[in-house]
This record gives structure tokens, sequence and C-alpha cells, in this order.
């Protein structure tokens, strides 16, 4: 699968200008403060690099959903202000991405400076992945280079688009990523196990799918956890439910057990009568969940079955929280697989935004071989998929 990709030493970049789309579609509190700088710092070894060897870089990147129109809030002068902190360089952030006065501004700016173009979503083409829009980004450039992991598996005009119209290659965050993602898929030391959990188990079918190809045992948690064990005839009372899900998970059981993969469900739970933050929790020692109860997190004796099953792993790869772990009284099983997750000496990488973010509040990240720093991306190469922003980089 296309996990090979061109690397930055590819590229003559001296003296040249270099179109790098970032990732800098960082949190922010209502006042517009940046909450979480990571993404940012992500950026930071590719940034340097061009740098110290000459490049001239001019930046694309997105903030939030402006939906192909200019919103003051969404402008990512803050974004460029940081950035400017964090790399020790001059940012100069314009207001536009492109256009003429926008080609002359980059035409002037100075080496060892770094040029922050506009939101590249106040343009309407850009998640349409309109082809103009993609050439008159590849008037800013000599040579493309996609850093943004977390945007690849996007066709749009800043990170596919462009790829294709100027010699490019991938940047240091994005290979760091693949290569973390490539060792897990394509030559896992065995025992290879997976934790799924998370919401909804239609946006996880297809992960489950491809990993009962490649995996010794998958622990499912979580919302999706109850279509499951619908599946197999255990009653679920109130708990989260996709009803027309519960064919596709009675298929996918059948098919883990044809294959001898070992698909763990939980058998105890944390329960509440409501789905609230104030929801008082209360325990069901067993299977099933009484009616007018939903599940919000795995029990202590499921958590304890998959902390066990973690423990001899010498691949582990984890999507989705157990349980709705933004309440601490439904954080115990999320807290308890992620300590495993940390303990575990071998391989371990964790993708999916708010898995990350469980693990940024339990203060686990640094001990966890590969935090990916794409939600969606990660998902999609985990089902087995192309991401469209890295097989424009092999095209280009
Ligand atoms: P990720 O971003 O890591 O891929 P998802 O977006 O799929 O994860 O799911 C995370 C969300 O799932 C969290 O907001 C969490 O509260 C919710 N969740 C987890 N377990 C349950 C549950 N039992 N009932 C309802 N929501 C749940
Ligand atoms: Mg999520």
């Amino acid at each position: 699968m296309g996990l090979d990709v061109p690397g930055l030493e590819r590229l003559d970049v001296s003296g040249k200008r270099v179109l790098v789309r970032v990732d800098f579609n960082v949190p922010v509190d209502e006042a517009g403060a940046i909450t979480d700088d990571t993404r940012i710092r992500a950026a930071l070894p590719t940034l340097r690099e061009l740098l110290e060897r000459g490049g001239r870089p001019v930046l694309l990147c997105h903030f939030g959903r402006p939906k192909g129109q200019v919103v003051e809030a969404l402008r990512v002068d803050a974004i460029g202000r940081r950035l400017a902190e964090l790399l020790g360089a001059p940012v100069q952030k314009l207001d536009e991405s492109i256009g003429e006065s926008v080609e002359r501004a980059v035409e002037r700016a100075a080496a060892g400076s770094v040029v922050l173009l506009e939101n590249v979503r106040f343009y309407a083409g850009e998640t349409r992945g309109d082809p103009e829009l993609a050439a008159a980004y590849a008037r800013l450039g000599d040579v493309f280079v996609n850093d943004a992991f977390g945007a690849s598996h996007r066709d749009h005009a800043s990170v596919s688009g462009v790829a294709r119209l100027l010699p490019s290659a991938a940047g240091r965050l994005v290979e760091r990523e693949l290569a973390a993602f490539r060792r897990i898929l394509e030559s896992p030391e065995r025992p290879f196990v997976a934790v799924l959990g998370g919401a909804k188990v239609s946006d996880k079918l297809k992960v489950v799918s491809s990993l009962c190809e490649r995996v010794d045992a998958l622990l499912v948690g979580g919302g999706m956890a109850y279509t499951f064990l619908a599946a197999r005839g255990v009653a679920v009372g109130d708990s989260m439910l996709e009803a027309d899900r519960i064919e596709d998970c009675r298929a996918t059981l059948e098919t883990a057990r044809s294959r001898g993969v070992e698909l763990m469900l939980p058998s105890d739970h944390v329960v509440a009568e409501r789905f609230g933050d104030d929801a008082v929790p209360e325990s069901v020692p067993g299977e099933a969940i009484p009616e007018g109860r939903m599940g919000l997190d795995i029990g202590p004796r499921t958590a304890e079955r998959y902390a066990a099953r973690l423990r001899d792993a010498r691949t582990v790869v984890w999507n989705g929280p157990m349980g709705v772990f933004e309440w601490p009284a439904f954080r115990t099983g999320t807290e308890a697989v992620a300590r495993a997750v940390a303990a575990c000496s071998g391989t371990t990488v964790v993708g999916g935004g708010d898995s990350v973010a469980a693990l940024h509040l339990l203060g686990l990240e640094e001990r966890i071989g590969h935090v990916s720093t794409g939600g969606g991306a990660s998902l999609e190469l985990l089902e087995g998929r192309e991401l469209p922003g890295i097989s424009a980089l092999s095209a280009g």
C-alpha cells in the first residue's frame, strides 16, 4: 500500500520557493487564543530543515470550517504569531492565499523568513479540489512539500491538487507518521493487539474488518461495543445502538472467528440512567444491561481482561476511548487501557483525535511509541486505504 513516499532530501530547495502544506488546525478558546499548539510544533522539523538548506518556505494551511468564504474569526494571524515564536524566525502572514499581490509578496520575502498564506478554506474551490485554485497555489512555489498528515486523506486543492503540479515530497512529519503505520501494518511483531472504541460503530466497521486480517486480538469498547453485543443477542438497554449495523457486526464476529482472531467484548459495564455530565455511575457486573440504563464505560473486570491481553503484546494499535472519558465518572476504563498500552514494551501507536485527547488528559503521551497527529487520516490508513495527499506525491 502506498506508504512509500519521496522524502524531503530529493528536492533541491536552495534559493527556491518551497510551498509547504501544514496542518495548523489548532484548538482555540472562545477568545480565539490557541489552547494547544502541538500541531504547530509538529511542523517545526520540516520548516527548520528547509530554512537551514536555504529554502524559502511559503505555508498553506486551513483552520476551522469557514465553508468557502472569508470568516474574520478564522484568519490565521494568531497562528502565524505563535509559529514565529516557536520557530524563532520572522513569519509574514498574508491576508490572501492566491493572486498577484501574494505572488509579489512571496517574491520579496527575505531569506530566512517564512510566508504564511491565509486560511485556504476561505476559497470555495479548496475542498472541491478545484484544479484552477491548485494552479494558483502552484504559481507561488517552485517545489511542494506535504507535511499536513492530518489533512492527507483529503483530495483538496492545497493537499493533492497542487502536489500534482509541482515536483513534490513528503515533509518530516508525514514521513514519521507513515513509517509508524507502515511498521504496524506491514510487518508487525506478534502478538499484535488492536484496541478499538469510540462512539459510532459505523465509523469503525471498516477499520475492524481491515484489522481482522492483521491482528491476533481485537479488544472492543466504547459506544461501538453495544451494537456488537446486540449482534450476539445480549441486551444493551438504552446504550448507544446502531440497529442498522447489527448484521454487519454479526458478519464481522463471524469473520474474526473464522480467521482465529480473538475479538473481545465487554463482559461488565459502568452504566447510568441518562447521558449527562452529572449522570450517576452504577456498575453492572454481567454482560447484559438492564432496561432504562445505558453503558457509558467498560466495567472493571473488562478493563482487567483487556489490560491482561495487552501485557504480552509486541505491537499495539489503539483507536477510540472505552467510554465517555470526558466525564471523570466514566473515565476508568479508558484510563486502564491507556495505562496498559503505555506499559507495553513493544511498538505502540495511538490514533484518533479523542484517544489522543484522553492520553493528553492522563499525561501518558510520552510513554507511547507514536501518537498520531491525524485522526481521520490515521483511521483511513488503518482501513488499508490510500491517502490522496500521499499518492499525489508519488505521482509528482
Ligand atoms: P477517536 O476520535 O479517538 O477516533 P471517536 O471520535 O470515535 O474516537 O469517539 C470518541 C467519543 O466517543 C468520545 O467523545 C466519547 O465520549 C464517546 N463515547 C465513548 N464511549 C461511549 C459510550 N459508551 N456512549 C456514548 N459515547 C461514547
Ligand atoms: Mg473523534
